[in-house]
């Protein structure tokens, strides 16, 4: 598929539509990408013995598609790289090309990467959600923690939205939750 314009607003504008065909009421990130990966019938896979530095990839052969993740990462980062797969799956793979591979390592990171990262933001921590939570004064953690994603992937969204959290007590915060 190829880029609409402005690769960034097609992710964002792809993740909008993913959200609303598959997510339900009070239903977890988790949740959501287990729901997305069983309606395209992607096959899910965790390996352990992937280098530490790889994430996961995305693989298809003859129209079936895989997403392996890296099995030793914490569950904010698997989560995450799931969801990077998804952007990659829905933005840059077309049906009837014979294989394709997205292998996440550090050195590769591609344009194609930064628009399927922006469409797991958009897909994992909604704009108008991220809005709504720190309007009810929610800290940086307790974001990170009801989008199932990890602190700095939290910080780093909030910063694209230019949200300025007037909660200078947020570090402290993060360190009393156990
Ligand atoms: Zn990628």
């Amino acid at each position: 598929m190829k880029n609409h314009g402005n690769g960034k607003e097609f992710a964002r504008q792809k993740a909008k539509e993913v959200l609303n065909a598959y997510r339900i009421p009070r239903c977890s990130n988790r949740d959501l990408l287990e729901r997305i990966i069983e309606a395209f019938s992607i096959q899910f896979l965790q390996w352990e013995h992937f280098h530490n530095s790889v994430c996961g990839m995305l693989l298809s052969y003859h129209d079936k598609f895989y997403i392996v993740v890296n099995k030793l990462h914490p569950d904010t980062r698997r989560l995450f790289t799931i969801a990077h797969e998804l952007g990659h799956f829905f933005l840059h793979t077309t049906l009837n090309k014979p294989y394709h591979l997205y292998l996440e390592q550090p050195g590769k990171y591609s344009a194609e990467c930064a628009q399927a990262n922006c469409f797991a933001a958009n897909l994992l921590m909604p704009r108008k959600q991220v809005y709504e939570l720190t309007e009810s004064g929610y800290t940086i953690q307790q974001m990170a923690d009801y989008f199932q994603v990890s602190y700095s992937a939290m910080l780093l969204r909030l910063r694209k939205l230019k949200i300025a959290l007037s909660q200078p007590q947020d570090e402290h915060n993060y360190i009393q939750i156990p």
